[in-house]
């Protein structure tokens, strides 16, 4: 028998990403305060986290998190379709689907087993999903485990989502994209995809991660910015994890496919319903978002500035609009050597490397928040250019490249 063992298969795996300098590793904060992190004994100002609005810690998200927790328990303690559905839980889905403009929406355990219900309980074998290049992993993996086929398009390129559609007439189709990208910040052409897709009788899903919150009027993401609705797009994901501070994700969209959704898909049935507290929490961070108009006005003159400030630092920008701001350095050893010295000045960046990204287009990713001030953007650029001057000196130690934390 030649069956390769385990362990010398992990070995070649782990001997592969040091070769290639891909090791990842974890850190562990000891402490948060809004946007700033404890890190192995060192104060760090957070450019990396998600928490765009920032909710995670406002005293109403915590207070709804507590009260629920010392009523209801700190557990889900069953599936939603035997015991697991609380009352709270329907409080939360009426809440965003209102919002959203949508006549339903399904909450989930989180956004990447909301991605896996979606495409699995609408798409089988025969099937076509068609996805842009840049999507994210989790839309992937869900097009694997349906078993339908997978088609991707050149990113941005409703001209190639046809195209693909085209090539595959036989089939129910399904045409998904992330809204805002995750590793860019840029924003999906959704009306050429809402064409594309009536066109081809396909049906248009958004992820909207990174929108929901952020972008479009009252923070209702992508869909709405693109004054698309329900009919143009009849299913959309929010996460919760993400502006709105918490852990889960909600589908909004046609109540007819949510109903089916909630009697068919496998990471809905299969597994234990999201923890009452976590869904107050949300609750309670939806509410804000939708009234708090500040936190995206405040978001939008951090993005301007900061894409002002690096422009003239000669940093190079990505087309983007949102809080996600990637700067581009091109190969591995860079990006990883400028997040080591910017940790060395005191701030928490970051950098991306392939497969992530594309080969060459090893980033910092710089997401900001409402919990930075202007002089906190500002220091961050100033100490970004210093950075890239001490890397092209070569002064940064590599010693420390392992211990930046890439995704
Ligand atoms: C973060 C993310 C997800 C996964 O959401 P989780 O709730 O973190 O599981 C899905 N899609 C996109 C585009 C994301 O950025």
């Amino acid at each position: 028998m030649s069956r390769p063992g385990w362990r010398d298969r992990i070995e070649a795996a782990r001997t592969q990403r040091e070769a290639t300098s891909r090791v990842r590793v974890r850190r562990s904060v000891t402490h948060r305060d809004g946007a700033r992190c404890l890190v192995d004994g060192r104060s760090l100002l957070n450019f990396c986290g998600n928490d765009y609005l920032g909710l995670s810690q406002h005293f109403a998200v915590v207070g709804a998190l507590q009260d629920a927790a010392s009523r209801e328990g700190a557990g889900g303690i069953g599936s939603h379709l035997v015991c697991g559905h609380h009352q709270v839980h329907d409080a939360l889905e009426r809440e965003v689907a209102d919002w959203l403009g949508t006549p339903r929406a399904l909450l989930f355990g989180s956004g990447y087993l909301a991605n896996l219900a979606v495409v699995q309980a609408l798409l089988g074998d025969e099937d076509v999903c068609v996805q842009d290049r840049l999507n994210h992993a989790s839309l992937i993996d869900a097009a694997r485990l349906a078993g339908c086929r997978l088609r991707r398009y050149p990113h941005g390129d409703a001209e190639g989502a046809i195209r693909q559609l085209r090539g595959m007439p036989e089939g129910a189709a399904m045409l998904a994209t992330d809204g805002v990208f995750s590793m860019d910040g840029d924003i999906a052409p959704l009306r050429e995809l809402a064409l594309v897709a009536r066109v081809q009788k396909a049906l248009l899903y958004v992820d909207d991660a990174h929108g929901i919150g952020v972008v479009g009027p009252d923070g209702r993401g992508s869909v709405a910015a693109s004054k698309l609705g329900p009919n143009d797009v009849p299913l959309q994901l929010a996460t919760l994890g993400k502006a709105l501070g918490g852990y889960g994700a909600v589908v909004a969209g046609d109540a007819d496919l949510i109903q089916h959704l909630s009697e068919t898909a496998r990471t809905y049935i299969y597994t234990t319903a999201l923890p009452p507290p976590q869904a107050a929490a949300s609750l309670a961070a939806v509410k804000l978002a939708r009234a708090e108009h500040w936190r995206r006005s405040k978001l939008d003159e951090l993005v301007g500035r900061f894409r002002d400030r690096a422009q003239r630092a000669g940093l190079e920008l990505m087309d983007s609009q949102t809080p996600i701001q990637p700067v581009i350095c091109g190969d591995d050893d860079t990006a990883l050597a400028m997040a080591a010295g910017l940790e060395q000045a005191g701030y928490w960046v970051a950098a991306i490397r392939p497969p992530t990204v594309p080969e060459g287009r090893a980033r910092l990713r710089v997401t900001l928040s409402a919990l930075h001030g202007v002089a906190d953007v500002d220091g961050l650029v100033d100490a970004m250019a210093k950075a890239r001057e001490r890397v092209r000196l070569g002064l940064v130690e590599t010693a420390r490249r392992e211990a930046v934390l890439a995704r």
